[in-house]
C-alpha cells in the first residue's frame, strides 16, 4: 500500500470537539442544543439506531429526545408528531428514523420537516439552497465525504472530479458541494457509458454506487484522492461477516495517495455531521 489513510475517526473527533464547544457557548447561554428523533414501530436495527445517536449527542453535550409512536399509527397522527416537534422551541433539530412502517410516506413526513430544523439536509429546501450556493444544511454523508477530501489539504478547486451514484442524499448533494468549491464534476451512474473511461481522469473520485467493491486498480489514476462512501456488511469466508466499501481498498490503496478506509472512513465522519448540523441549527434558532 502506498496511499495515505484518511483517517475519518480522528477527522470525526476534531469535529466532535469543535461541536461541543459551540454546545457549551449555546448551554451558558441557556439555549441547549437539541436533537429530537421521531421514531415510528418498534424495529430493534432503530432504535438501536437512535440508542448509538443519543449517546453521540450526548456526549457533545447536545440533549435528546427520542419521540416513539406506534407501528400502526396513521399518517395524521404521524404528520401531527412532526409539526409538534417544528412548533417546539426547545428542539434544534429532527430527525425521522427511516424506514417508517408500511403504510407511512416517509418521503412526505421528512418534507415536512421544518427547514431549519432539518438536520439530516433532507427536505427540498435545503437541498434547493445547496445547488444556488447558499448557507444550507447539507446532507451528513455527502458533507462528510466532502469534509474527507478537504482533510487532504489538498485543493479542490479546478481539480476533476468524478463522482459515482447520484443519489439525492449521497451523490447530489456531494456534485453540489464540489461544484461550489470550484471543482469540474462529473457524476456517473448506471446508465453511464465507460466507467472506467470517467473514473480515471478523476483527480478526486467519490465513488457512492452502494455497490461493494464496485472500484478497482483499473478505474483510478496514479495519485488519485479516492473517497468511498459505501458500507457494506458481506461474508469474510470463515463464517464471520466484514465491513467493505465500494472500492476494493488493498488494489487502489497501490495507486491512490490519498483514501478513506471503510470502516474508519467517511462513517464517524457522518456522525459527526449530524451533530454539526443540530449546533449549527440551535445557533441560528
Ligand atoms: P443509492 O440510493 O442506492 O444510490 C446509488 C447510486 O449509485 C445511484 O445513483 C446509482 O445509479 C449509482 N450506481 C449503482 N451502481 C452503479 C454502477 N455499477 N455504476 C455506476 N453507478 C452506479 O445509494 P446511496 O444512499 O447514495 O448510498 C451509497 C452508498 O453509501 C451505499 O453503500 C450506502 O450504504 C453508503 N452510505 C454510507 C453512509 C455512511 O455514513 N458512510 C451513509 C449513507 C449511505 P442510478 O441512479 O442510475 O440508479
Amino acid at each position: 500500500m502506498s496511499a495515505k489513510l484518511i483517517d475519518g475517526k480522528a477527522l470525526a473527533a476534531r469535529i466532535r470537539e469543535g461541536v461541543a464547544a459551540r454546545a457549551a457557548v449555546l448551554r451558558e447561554k441557556r439555549r441547549p442544543p437539541k436533537l429530537a428523533c421521531l421514531l415510528i414501530g418498534d424495529d430493534a436495527a432503530s432504535i438501536s439506531y437512535a440508542g448509538s445517536q443519543q449517546k453521540h449527542a450526548e456526549g457533545v453535550g447536545i440533549d435528546y429526545e427520542l419521540r416513539l409512536l406506534p407501528g400502526d399509527c396513521d399518517m395524521q397522527a404521524a404528520l401531527g408528531a412532526v409539526d409538534a416537534l417544528n412548533a417546539d422551541a426547545g428542539v434544534s433539530g429532527i430527525i425521522i428514523q427511516m424506514p417508517v412502517p408500511k403504510g407511512l410516506d416517509g418521503f412526505a413526513l421528512q418534507q415536512r420537516i421544518a427547514a431549519a430544523k432539518d438536520v439530516e439536509g433532507v427536505g427540498a429546501a435545503n437541498l434547493g439552497l445547496l445547488a444556488m450556493g447558499r448557507d444550507a444544511l447539507a446532507p451528513c454523508t455527502a458533507a462528510a465525504a466532502f469534509a474527507c477530501c478537504q482533510a487532504t489539504g489538498v485543493e479542490i478547486k479546478g481539480k476533476e472530479a468524478v463522482v459515482v451514484g447520484r443519489s439525492v442524499i449521497v451523490g447530489k448533494p456531494l456534485a453540489m458541494l464540489l461544484l461550489g468549491a470550484h471543482a469540474t464534476v462529473t457524476q456517473c451512474h448506471t446508465r453511464t457509458r465507460d466507467l472506467v473511461a470517467h473514473t480515471r481522469r478523476a483527480e478526486l473520485l467519490f465513488v457512492a454506487a452502494g455497490v461493494p467493491q464496485l472500484i478497482g486498480r483499473e478505474h483510478v489514476s496514479e495519485g488519485a484522492i479516492v473517497i468511498d462512501v459505501g458500507t457494506h456488511r458481506v461474508d469474510a469466508g470463515d463464517g464471520k461477516k466484514k465491513t467493505v466499501g465500494d472500492v476494493r481498498f488493498d488494489e487502489v490503496a497501490g495507486v491512490a495517495s490519498q483514501i478513506t478506509p471503510v470502516p474508519g472512513g467517511v462513517g464517524p465522519v457522518t456522525v459527526a455531521m449530524l451533530l454539526e448540523n443540530t449546533v449549527a441549527a440551535a445557533e441560528r434558532g
